[in-house]
């Protein structure tokens, strides 16, 4: 039989994605997530992308950017420097772009390291296409449909219309995983194969600053050891029962939605 082309993600898949320390694990071994986000202009990117990251598994969060005292003032245990990428020190997987307005050359720098990335918002468009094409160690993009429409030269208009064939355009035009955001994620893998839907997400999470949260659950995800692909994935899957149980049918902040993703990853391994 011919293989689907679509693939919902389920509970079950996404419990035994998710990572658990082993009895004689310390941080280190858990995975170290570096977040190269914020800026002046938008520190609060910053915040929101670590914390995502803190909730998603990584042993620690290194955050580096302009954005280090009100990353800290929220999150103390988060590992903040103003130095770039280069001089961070040991991650296992980098998110770059949410709210990093024009500095392209901490995306080129993070894009040139030989470990896991996620690009995501301002990143996507300062990202040099050849440089995330000539990267060795797995990327996981995350547009939503008008930055995935800017990266393929379509109008958004295009995108909605056509989220499939948008998707795996973008994953085999840059050999990379591409999780496109909307009412329903689609997770596309860098070499092909069904494309994955989720199913948990709700119209709530349409509010400022839901998508940064997403990306450092993501990137933690990656820093703890799985693919791109399985990354987002599960990612995708928690921050929307997250934003579920957060809203629970009244309006909620992005902040919200991140505290509850440790309720969402409860549900999802007790099953
Ligand atoms: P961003 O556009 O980067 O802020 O990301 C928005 C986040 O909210 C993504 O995780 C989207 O999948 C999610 N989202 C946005 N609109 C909807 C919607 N109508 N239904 C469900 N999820 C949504
Ligand atoms: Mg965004």
């Amino acid at each position: 039989p011919a293989e689907p082309e679509l693939e919902a993600l389920q509970h079950a898949d996404v419990a035994r994605l998710l990572p658990v320390p082993a009895a004689e694990s310390d941080k280190y071994r858990r995975g170290v997530v570096g977040i190269a986000a914020g800026s002046a202009r938008y520190p609060g990117a910053a915040v929101l992308a670590v914390a995502g990251a803190l909730r998603g598994g990584a042993g620690a969060v290194r955050y580096v950017g302009p954005a280090g005292q009100a990353v800290i003032a929220r999150f103390p245990e988060t590992l903040v420097s103003d130095r770039g990428p280069e001089h961070a020190g040991r991650v296992q997987a980098w998110v770059v772009g949410p709210g990093a307005g024009d500095d392209a050359a901490t995306v080129a720098e993070v894009l040139a390291a030989d470990v896991p990335v996620l690009i995501d918002a301002d990143g996507l468009r300062l990202a040099e296409p050849s440089a995330v094409r000539a990267r060795r160690a797995p990327t996981l993009m995350t547009p939503h449909a008008g930055e995935a429409a800017a990266l393929l030269g379509v109008e958004r208009n295009e995108v909605e219309n056509g989220r499939l064939s948008a998707v795996r355009e973008l994953a085999a035009r840059y050999g990379a995983a591409v999780l496109l955001k909307g009412s329903t994620t689609l997770v596309a893998d860098a070499g092909g194969g069904p494309v994955r839907v989720n199913p948990t997400g709700t119209s709530w999470l349409a509010t400022a600053g839901s998508g940064d949260v997403l990306s450092g659950l993501a990137g933690s995800l990656l820093a703890a050891g799985l693919s791109a692909v399985d990354a987002g994935s599960a990612a995708a899957y928690l921050h929307g029962l997250a934003g579920r149980f957060a809203a629970d049918g009244a309006p909620v902040g992005a902040h919200d939605v991140a505290e509850r993703i440790a309720a969402a990853w409860r549900d999802v391994v007790r099953g």
